[in-house]
């Protein structure tokens, strides 16, 4: 979302939907959790033996350019042809969120190892981890241990 923000810049009224619609792009790709769990139940979405599809980094390119494509082959407005781009750009972000503590799984290559922590601030989105107070534990014994 406000990866699309510093993208876009902010200048008219109509970027905050824009940057709404980039918001919604980025969380969405976290329903393919409940879809391979086959339930709605949290605890099965967020236990799952392998990473669902959606979540495959190879994925996003192939996915921002067929909806090029089908914007180009069914001459869909002009007004809309940042939508691959608001794509490309608020799924790369998640999937560098939870590539800091998963990798980047990129099929059917494998996965990376997980992403440097400071990657996670080269976009202030990310600048957060799935679980504050972990984070903040970690934070802060990190503090503790520097100061010891
Ligand atoms: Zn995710």
């Amino acid at each position: 979302m406000w990866s699309w923000a510093i993208v876009i810049g902010l200048r008219k009224k109509s970027d905050f939907t824009e940057v709404t619609l980039a918001g919604f792009l980025s969380s969405v790709i976290d329903v393919d959790h409940f879809f391979l769990a086959g339930s709605l139940s949290l605890k099965a979405a967020l236990t799952l033996p392998r990473r669902p599809i959606l979540h495959c980094s190879t994925v996003i390119p192939v996915m921002a350019l067929t909806l090029k494509l089908i914007m180009h082959l069914f001459r869909l407005k002009d007004s809309w042809c940042f939508l691959p781009w608001m794509l490309f750009i608020s799924w790369t972000s998640h999937h560098v969120r939870d590539g800091i503590r998963h990798g980047l799984w990129i099929c059917p290559f494998g996965k990376t190892a997980p992403l440097p922590y400071w990657l996670a601030f080269m976009d202030p989105a990310n600048g957060r981890s799935d679980n504050p107070g972990e984070e903040a534990v970690k934070i802060h014994s990190g503090i503790l241990q520097a100061s010891q």
